[in-house]
């Protein structure tokens, strides 16, 4: 599944940057904020999406586009919470690329659409080479997964514009140090922000949400 046939790759990346180029403008032309969300299974994605929509969903209008290969879960999680959702199936396949949001993006209604989250399927190899249109990168990872995780997969945190480090709040019980995960982080990509969350911790998860409506406000602008 992961693998990829070296010749093929390049032309089917090419392909999918133009279909998210695409998603793009259809965002733009509606304004529509959108954020791909990715991390590992377990890392937190929904619940930290389900912080940010209860903390947001008076102020803005909120659409979820929810990736998995088993999508009804999570998107019943997101709809009790009152927003719509489309559950993205995504089978075999371990990622979300351009064609499937494009096909998602066909049953979201734009007009009544402020912030789009897109949470993407667990994984963190190749959702990094799949643009979706989308307006910011997020990565996740929980101190649970070690440690080592973050230099085991560098690509994903070079090209994140957001990196979250969550459940910190049990780094010590897993024996990990979540300063050590930050600093890994931050020797792959010295610019990107780093938050580091739980969701027993409300200020953490001030922190997130409040990235997200700066990211809302400066593309209302
Ligand atoms: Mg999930
Ligand atoms: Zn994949």
């Amino acid at each position: 599944m992961l693998m990829h046939v070296i010749n093929m790759e390049h032309d089917v990346f090419k392909a999918n940057d133009k279909i998210a180029e695409k998603n793009r403008k259809k965002l733009d032309k509606y304004q529509v904020f959108s954020v791909n969300v990715m991390g590992a299974i377990g890392s937190g994605k929904t619940t930290l999406i389900e912080e940010a929509i209860k903390q947001l969903k008076e102020k803005y209008k909120i659409t979820v586009i929810a990736g998995d290969v088993i999508a009804e879960m999570d998107s019943s999680r997101f709809r009790k919470l009152g927003v719509p959702t489309i559950p993205v199936n995504t089978g075999k396949e371990c990622h979300l690329d351009a064609k499937l949001v494009e096909k998602a993006l066909n049953e979201v209604d734009l007009e009544n659409t402020d912030l789009l989250f897109i949470e993407n399927v667990g994984n963190l190899i190749c959702p990094v080479d799949f643009k979706l249109g989308e307006h910011l990168r997020v990565v996740i990872v929980s101190v649970t997964e070690g440690d080592d995780i973050i230099l085991k997969h560098p690509m994903i945190f070079k090209t994140a514009e957001l990196a979250i480090i969550n459940k910190v709040d049990i780094a010590h019980a897993v024996d990990v140090n979540a300063e050590k995960m930050r600093e890994d982080i931050l020797s792959l990509n010295p610019d990107v922000p780093v938050i580091l969350t739980s969701k027993h911790d409300w200020e953490s998860l001030e922190t997130w949400i409040g990235f997200i409506e700066l990211g809302l406000k400066k593309n209302a602008q």
